[in-house]
């Protein structure tokens, strides 16, 4: 049995409509990504995805993994012989390039692929992904050797790849990593140390998990600039590429967690004999910059996480919302029960999940594309734009997709009803998956933080002000259709308000920094919503294209969910304007020897 269908139309509508697929195959870089294969492979993928991986999400939740006396860990019921089948299948290397076994596609393509994934089951979903990361980071900066050693086997989903940052003392100020690695003299470190919170650290899922650490080298400078990166492998290879002996680690033990009950969350400890073998990425004391690699990589995902899992809340609330009669809507014959979905409150919640989700995944896919675009646009000039947007809306999809999967999610249990609060209807599990997402691969706070402090700056203000200029011409030709005219009013107000709450961060960043660090949080909430309505602008202004007649019911929704959003949520960034330039002041005005009462 399972509860989720992938929404195969919706994702082929971004693709077609939102992203220009079409663009990216004419950079060269992806000659197999015409529409035809693209979508061949994502109905694919679908399948495989609702048949195979979305069954085991409620069982493998209440199971959860299982950590054994002998360091061990057992997954769920069902996982092994899935995750055979989808890498049997390929998907794991979807967007990789071919040369290393991948099949070539976009990234933008792959993120698709990790939505219907997430939605399925966000447990299962995690060890791709943070395989794909590490893949990412070798292609990037790994010797030719590193390269040669673990790609083949890493891209093809034999191996896993993990993400080692944080230590008890070292969660969001990663600078106070103190694990160690000392040179032995071969070219190889020997490192010790523990690593907690270790996404899918052990497991039985595969042969080999290569674990990507930051650690010390011997009279490193202090802080994030004295860190290093480092290969760690579960089990060592030996020189002809077969497997050798198990490396000095071990998995202690496995949290017990809100959610995401199936991955395991690992404490792992390195060097209790004579060192764990670990091998040096790039220079030493280049570890941050090299990691931000993998992390940038991950917070889209992440963002994406909080959308999917909203899209399986929102569709087991619809369905809900259908079968369940309560009280007489307004307008139905007297007497009568009507389906919940027809009182006004319930529709209002449904709305507000389908419209936030479908400017979601537009704005995830469109920073997918830019992600693309940074890599292989032959003008370098598109290159740098490409790659200055990325910057700026991976923090904007990381805090503001996972932060919004939450309340989705909670929304979704709302509709509910009681229901919502019983783990039979699967509501539950949605919401406690999805609160990781604004936990991990740096706090939203500290996301939110990155985009005033770091991203806003770029070209002093001048990249940020290039992509308001664009949302401004969507809003300007939505002015042009009588029609459409509303959404492009609301579209244009909320441009001006995000520039105005951007002028006075900027400006403050300069004069006052605290203000700017005290307006992060909900200034990157309104510069998700904006972006949001940039999406719901081009769907409108897609589908009038497409069907100037307005005779396909699914691209007319399209234009209802647009005028909802202009209605409903736009306006949410005037509310947010006054906290955003409130400034720091009132934050500490209450003394923290009276924070008690
Ligand atoms: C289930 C799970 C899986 C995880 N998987 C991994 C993994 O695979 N690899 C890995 O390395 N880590 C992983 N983590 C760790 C995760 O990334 C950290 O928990 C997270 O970065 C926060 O660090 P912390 O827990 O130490 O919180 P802290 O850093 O102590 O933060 C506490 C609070 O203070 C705020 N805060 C801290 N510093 C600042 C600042 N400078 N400005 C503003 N606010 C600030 C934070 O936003 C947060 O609200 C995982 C965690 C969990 C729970």
């Amino acid at each position: 049995m399972t509860d989720y269908r992938p929404p195969l139309r919706d994702i082929r509508f971004a693709l077609s409509h939102l992203i220009d697929l079409e663009g990216l195959q004419a950079t060269g870089a992806f000659p197999n990504a015409d529409a035809d294969l693209v979508f061949g492979a994502l109905d694919e993928a679908g399948r495989f995805i609702s048949e195979v991986v979305a069954p085991l999400c409620r069982t493998a939740d209440k199971t959860g993994a299982k950590h054994n006396p002998d360091g061990t860990v057992t997954t769920p019921p069902g996982y092994r012989q899935a995750y055979k089948r989808f890498v049997e299948a390929g998907w794991p290397a979807i967007s990789f390039p071919e040369e290393w076994g991948g099949g070539g596609l976009p990234f933008v393509v792959g993120l698709a692929v990790a939505e219907m994934l997430t939605s399925a089951d966000m447990s299962f979903s995690l060890c791709p992904m943070l395989t794909y990361a590490a893949d990412e980071l070798l292609l990037l900066h790994g010797t030719e050797e590193q390269r040669a050693t673990w790609l083949p086997h890493l891209v093809a989903g034999e191996w896993t790849g993990t993400m080692l940052l944080t230590e008890p003392q070292a969660g969001s100020d990663v600078g106070a990593v103190t694990a160690k690695a000392i040179p032995a003299g071969d070219g190889t470190y020997r490192i010790t140390g523990t690593k907690i919170f270790v996404t899918w650290g052990e497991h039985d899922l595969a042969d080999n998990i290569l674990h990507v650490a930051l650690a010390r080298t011997p009279g490193s400078p202090p802080g994030t600039k004295g860190i290093s990166l480092f290969l760690i492998p579960k089990v060592l290879v030996n020189d002809d590429g077969s497997l050798g002996a198990r490396n000095d680690l071990v998995c202690v033990s496995i949290e017990e967690k809100v959610g995401i009950h199936a991955s395991p969350t690992c404490v792992l400890s390195f060097g209790e004999n004579e060192g764990a073998v670990g091998y040096l990425v790039g220079e030493e004391h280049q570890g941050m910059r090299l990691m931000f690699i993998m992390m940038n990589a991950a917070r889209l995902h992440v963002g994406t996480q909080g959308m999917a899992v909203a899209e399986k809340a929102y569709q087991l609330a619809l369905a809900y919302a259908q079968e369940r009669k309560q009280g007489t809507a307004f307008g139905a014959p007297r007497g009568t029960s009507s389906p919940i979905i027809d009182h006004a409150d319930v529709r209002r919640m449904l709305m507000l999940m389908r419209s936030q989700i479908e400017a979601m995944r537009g704005v995830m896919y469109k920073t997918g594309e830019y992600a693309d675009l940074a890599h292989c646009h032959p003008d370098p000039a598109k290159r740098q734009e490409a790659a200055d947007r990325l910057a700026i809306l991976t923090p904007v999809c990381k805090q503001w997709g996972t932060d919004l999967g939450v309340e989705l999610a909670s929304l979704g249990m709302q509709v509910h009803g009681g229901m919502g609060y019983i783990e039979e209807t699967g509501a539950p599990q949605c919401w406690r998956d999805a609160r990781i997402a604004p936990i991990y691969e740096g706090t939203n706070g500290i996301q939110a933080a990155d985009l005033v402090a770091r991203k806003l700056t770029i070209g002093g203000g001048a990249a940020a002000l290039g992509l308001l200029a664009e949302i401004g011409g969507v809003a300007a030709d939505l002015g042009a259709d009588a029609d459409l005219a509303p959404i492009g009013a609301a579209l244009a107000k909320a441009v001006a308000t995000l520039q105005e709450a951007g002028t006075f961060v900027l400006t403050r960043l300069m004069e006052s920094p605290n203000d700017a660090l005290a307006a992060a949080t909900p200034f990157t909430e309104m510069f998700g919503i904006v972006a949001g309505g940039w999406m719901h602008g081009l769907s409108a202004l897609a589908v009038r294209r497409a069907d100037p007649e307005g005779k396909d019911a699914f691209l007319q929704a399209k234009i209802g969910t647009a005028r909802f959003y202009a209605d409903q949520v736009l306006p949410m960034t005037a509310g947010l304007l006054g906290a955003v330039t409130a400034g720091a002041e009132s934050l500490f005005a209450v003394p923290v020897e009276s924070l008690g009462g």
